[in-house]
């Protein structure tokens, strides 16, 4: 039996528990979970939610582990999770390594979960955001989501936090074909991590990514200046904790501007509304290729479209027909 003034007083057993619940895919532990959800939805929404994604190496685990050290040290509660979209393929993980942010897992203001594992990659994020509002009931006012950078994992996790940062490494400039378009425009802060390493090498980077945000338009003429934020580049060494402090002035400023500009809370409830969606699509897909309606025809349909003797678009209207109707009559 799960309290919820066990989560929300921040036992971290509760919190393990409450998050293995909603993590389950039995239809009672389901409906459990989801009454558990409605109680801690009014105690959820206050925390920052922070989007960090980069490629393996880049240093992740270091910068969110320096990261958090410095806000525990400064009176925040840290949480962090994972949107790991290996566990979807293969059941294995590529973020799950357990030797990953020691320090911080040992602090009691720290609350670290691996990704939840199996499923598609949607099942994953969805678990995810879901132990996300639990963490922010139990009183984390800081939730960091991390991810890899390949493509559709870094799409989820920009679609569940408030800000997302890309990290790159210092030689990225170089070949700005590495950083692709579409993931650019998710960026609200791109960071360029291991600038100890060459400290030219990072300003070049930085320069040239921050040229790039310009030609995709990011910084031309706009009437809100000032009143939105622009995306923007830095430098940092996640290793030497050097740079954390601007790193989050700059998280801080974005905070305060789009909250004062009512995109923040715009942004959260077109979130809200796209993860309903979402559910809703991938619970469609799902009761459609189980209801017997379709299975009765669905071979026959198949190999008819594959013979060339049916029109695709008018198999899928016969088949959408046969399960909205529930006849299991053949086709
Ligand atoms: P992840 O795969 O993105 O989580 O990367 P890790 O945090 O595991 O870092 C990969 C390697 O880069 C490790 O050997 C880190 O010690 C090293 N590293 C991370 N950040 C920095 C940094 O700021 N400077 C230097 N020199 N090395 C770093």
């Amino acid at each position: 039996m799960i309290r919820i003034e066990d989560i929300l007083a921040g036992q971290r057993r509760a919190i393990a528990k409450a998050i293995t619940l909603l993590e389950s895919t039995r239809a009672d532990h389901r409906a459990e979970g989801d009454a558990l959800l409605t109680e801690l939805l009014p105690h959820t929404g206050k925390s920052l939610r922070l989007g960090i994604s980069g490629v393996p190496g880049v240093g992740k685990s270091t910068f969110i582990e320096a990261l958090g050290l410095f806000l525990i040290e400064r009176g925040h509660r840290v949480a962090v999770l994972t949107v790991d979209p290996s566990s979807s393929v293969s059941g294995g993980s590529i973020l799950g390594d357990k030797t990953r942010m020691e320090r911080l897992s040992m602090d009691e203001r720290a609350y670290i979960r691996p990704s939840p594992s199996g499923g598609t990659l949607g099942g994953v994020a969805e678990k995810t955001r879901e132990a996300m509002l639990v963490c922010e009931a139990a009183g984390y006012d800081v939730v960091i989501v991390e991810t890899v950078g390949v493509g559709q994992s870094e799409t989820a996790v920009a679609g569940m936090t408030d800000m997302y940062c890309l990290l790159q490494l210092p030689n990225a400039g170089d070949d700005l074909q590495a950083i692709k378009k579409g993931v650019m425009e998710l960026a609200d802060l791109i960071v360029i991590n291991k600038a100890d390493i060459d400290a030219a090498a990072a300003t070049r980077a930085q320069a040239q990514i921050t040229s790039s945000l310009r030609l995709y338009g990011f910084h031309g003429h706009d009437p809100h200046e000032g009143k939105t934020w622009h995306p923007r580049v830095m430098q940092l060494s996640a290793l030497k904790s050097q740079g954390l402090d601007q790193f989050w002035n700059a998280v801080g400023e974005y905070r305060a501007l789009e909250t004062a500009n009512g995109r923040l809370a715009h942004k959260r409830q077109h979130q809200a509304q796209a993860w309903m969606w979402d559910r809703i699509h991938a619970g469609l897909r799902q009761q459609f290729s189980q209801a017997p309606a379709v299975r009765a025809v669905l071979a026959d349909i198949t190999s008819q479209v594959l013979g060339g003797t049916l029109a695709p678009s008018t198999a899928a209207r016969l088949l959408l027909n046969k399960f909205s109707s529930g006849d299991t009559s053949h086709a």
